[in-house]
């Protein structure tokens, strides 16, 4: 079976520093995937290379059979790969439903395209909302309606700015915002990082749903009881490499002892 996102031999550097070795990780269609690892492991950098961030060479990333590791950010976005940031990044002179509506699909005539263009001519901040706003081929099952349905406090406080909400409400913004793109799919880094254990409970409690609609997923967790939890597969990283992969119930404590500290 094809893999739907493949990283072959992926390398990524910060100038002079190598911040990966040769990572192989693949996430086929249908599954949740989680990548663990501790600070530094370079789990976020894999994320950001996958999504354009960080150039790559051609072949280093597979889409859906198509290389895109040498890809600008905002065309692999338009393919179907969608991020939730890491410390969720909302546009914080935006409200919740213009932070929405910034990740759907920059069309023309539509309402959406209308609301975005009104959006963008009074934005004054970096970074730049257009590239959100080039989304997917933005048909789909995502939208503002069903996203409310997904998490109802959102449609109660559409109008309040972004950065006004608890911090699990700005996770479920940041979440959203990649929904609205449609993405095949969505790569979500440490979105339990802050919050409580009940916030993370509601917020993993949507994860079933949107796989439902046909989205792949990639979690980055520091959390290892709640990737095992929810990944169909698990990888773990440390200094830039992949120590293990494997099933939940085909790794021991001690395998991701090892995999996570490395050998005592
Ligand atoms: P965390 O859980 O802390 O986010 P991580 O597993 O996501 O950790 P990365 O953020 O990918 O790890 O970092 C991998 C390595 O790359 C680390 O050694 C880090 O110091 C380094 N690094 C990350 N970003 C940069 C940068 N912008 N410039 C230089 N080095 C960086």
């Amino acid at each position: 079976m094809n893999a739907l996102l493949e990283t072959r031999r992926l390398t990524a550097n910060y100038g002079d520093f190598q911040a990966l070795f040769g990572v192989d990780i693949r996430l086929n269609r249908g599954e949740t995937v989680a990548i663990i690892g501790a600070n530094g492991a370079g789990k976020t950098t894999l994320m950001r290379s996958i999504t354009g961030v960080l150039k790559n060479q051609a072949d280093q990333v597979v889409h859906d059979g198509v290389e895109i590791g040498h890809l600008p950010a905002d065309t692999i976005m338009k393919r179907g790969i969608a991020m939730v940031p890491e410390g969720r990044k909302l546009f914080p002179s935006l409200s919740v439903e213009e932070n929405l509506v910034i990740g759907g699909q920059h069309k023309g005539g539509s309402d959406l395209g209308d609301r975005i263009d009104s959006i963008i001519s009074r934005f004054t901040g970096a970074p730049d909302p257009m590239e959100l706003a080039q989304g997917h081929d933005g048909r789909g099952y995502w939208s503002l309606d069903t996203i409310y349905e997904l998490f109802p406090i959102l449609r109660e406080r559409r109008d309040n700015p972004g950065t006004a909400l608890s911090g699990g409400q700005q996770q479920m913004v940041a979440i959203g915002r990649a929904l609205m793109s449609n993405p095949d799919v969505i790569l979500c880094d440490e979105i339990s990082l802050g919050l409580a254990p009940i916030v993370i409970r509601d917020i993993y409690a949507a994860l079933p749903k949107i796989k439902e609609t046909g989205a792949s997923v990639i979690v980055v967790e520091q959390d290892i009881g709640q990737a095992m939890a929810v990944a169909d597969r698990v990888y773990c990283m440390m200094e830039g490499r992949v120590t293990l992969e494997g099933r939940p119930s085909e790794i021991s404590r001690d395998d991701i002892h090892a995999a996570y500290f490395g050998a005592a």
